[in-house]
């Protein structure tokens, strides 16, 4: 194919049948970027049904066995070399193609949320009942990690270009277990830049922090007895975990405004006639600042020892994750955020922009919320002010160790609330199909940048360099501590 035919056969996929999300404007792009892109449209029909498969398989973190196993194979399949299991977890995974420097990491989660089932649908329709759903939309954030490696893979094959592409199949974002374990095995170490997205209800580079955040079990144990009986004979170890509660909540006056202390019990005894004997709290502290959640989870287990002494019980304190705030990268967000004007926010049927007015109606008649959008087709400017996202995620362990960033694509309903069955329903349709495409699209041009453009990659260290003055890291998980089989 000569490049004018090659060019214009680009345009008419772009414009094609398959519903393409975008109008890139591929001046902007180099050929093995053009060709990335190419890649991705021809890999469209694929892709789609990669996201509805990991959709219905809808498997929670550290149990997403067949999401890991289905991308797993399709990368062998696309000539990636893959190692799996990595760090005590057996639906991680990495795969690589290419070798030497520099070597580019994109990350891809895959884990769903627990009793978020739903069809897509605009109303609050379960496909089971109490099953879990992909409210953060990770079907979509993995299969886009991986059509963009393809696409990679493939310039970098047609254009002979040195450097290695590698996907990480990184499991329990949602309990923040995943990366955090596979950068402690030092799996990022060699990194010279780690690009990610997530599906959200805008278009824009993620140039904002996180929260950082320890995940923490509380198990009080007291003594059996009769509760009516014979309760001077008993030592509640419910009470332990109620007064826990009390003085944390207590606690909560005197902390920095934008710390934030969650817990469920997990274990609250088992008959009212039975003083229990075993009780179980299960914590997340956060903070902007990593150092804030070591001063305030310290806190927060003096309040147990207390609660511990009150009651006549013993605590035991089992840390599952410890999570750091992301460490931003402005020349990566800068690239970023020119490759997503290049490549274009995807664009909305009106069949598309309907079904997303329903599902915000069902916000509207519950909560009285008001939209002034269906659906964001627009590009946030690139800004950098800094006001930390509520949430908390683990690529912020990657960001500590490796220049990394991402950006976020819309596939939700405009002004949609994260983990909300709502989400579940956009990502699994069509919406959430263009995002994820256009995402995928991001990714891989911007990969390319980083292994064609020294001086990006250069920038972009010294930028994490700078950043990373008088910061160290340090971790609450014991030393050698094995990643969790199980978090529930
Ligand atoms: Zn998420």
């Amino acid at each position: 194919m000569n490049k004018a035919l090659g060019c214009l056969w680009l345009g008419l996929m772009l414009l094609g049948t398959e519903g393409s999300s975008t109008q890139a404007d591929d001046s902007a792009l180099r050929p093995s970027q053009q060709a990335a892109v190419e890649t991705i449209v021809r890999h469209e029909s694929q892709l789609k049904v990669i996201n509805k498969a990991i959709w219905e398989f809808a498997e929670v973190g550290l149990e997403e066995r067949r999401s890991s196993a289905l991308l797993v194979e399709k990368l062998n399949a696309s000539g990636f070399e893959v190692q799996t299991g990595l760090a005590n977890m057996p639906t991680s995974f990495v795969a690589s193609y290419g070798s030497g420097k520099p070597i580019i990491g994109i990350l891809a989660e895959y884990d769903a949320l627990p009793n978020l089932s739903q069809q897509v649908a605009a109303d609050r329709v379960a496909v089971t009942d109490g099953a879990p759903g992909h409210g953060c939309g990770h079907s979509g954030l993995g299969t886009a990690a991986f059509g963009a490696a393809i696409a990679v893979k493939a310039a970098m094959e047609k254009y002979k270009l040195p450097g290695t592409i590698r996907l990480y199949g990184t499991p329990a974002e949602e309990t923040l277990i995943g990366k955090v374990y596979m950068q402690l095995d030092g799996q990022f170490k060699d990194l010279d830049a780690c690009l990610h997205w997530h599906p959200a209800s805008v278009n824009n580079v993620w140039v904002m922090s996180s929260k950082a955040a320890v995940s923490v079990k509380f198990s009080f144990a007291g003594t059996a007895a009769h509760a009516s009986g014979s309760p001077s004979s008993g030592r509640s170890a419910l009470d332990a975990v109620e007064l826990m509660n009390v003085g944390v909540n207590f606690m909560r006056e005197h902390i920095k405004e934008d710390a934030r202390i969650h817990y469920v019990i997990t274990d609250g005894g088992g008959a009212p006639n039975v003083v229990p004997a075993k009780a179980e709290s299960w914590y997340y502290v956060r903070a902007n600042d990593h150092r804030d959640v070591e001063k305030y989870f310290e806190w927060v287990c003096d309040i147990a020892e207390g609660a511990a002494k009150m009651t006549r019980t013993k605590v035991k304190i089992h840390i599952d994750t410890d999570c750091h705030e992301i460490i931003g990268n402005r020349p990566l967000a800068e690239m970023l955020h020119r490759n997503l004007t290049a490549i274009g926010a995807p664009k909305f049927t009106d069949d598309e922009k309907m079904f997303a007015r329903k599902v915000q109606q069902s916000l509207i008649d519950e909560f009285g919320s008001k939209f002034s959008l269906a659906i964001d087709e627009s590009i946030q400017p690139l800004s950098f002010v800094d006001e930390p996202n509520k949430g908390s995620t683990d690529v912020g362990d990657i960001s500590w160790f490796v220049p990394t960033c991402g950006l976020r694509v819309a596939c939700f309903a405009a002004d949609s609330p994260g983990h909300s069955w709502q989400n579940v329903a956009c990502i699994g349709s069509t919406i959430g199909e263009k995002g994820t495409i256009t995402a995928a699209k991001v990714l891989a041009v911007s990969a390319l940048d980083l292994l064609e453009k020294p001086d990006v990659l250069n920038a972009a260290r010294e930028d994490f360099t700078k950043r990373m003055d008088q910061r160290k890291y340090t971790s609450l998980i014991p030393k050698g501590q094995k990643a969790p089989t199980k978090i529930r």
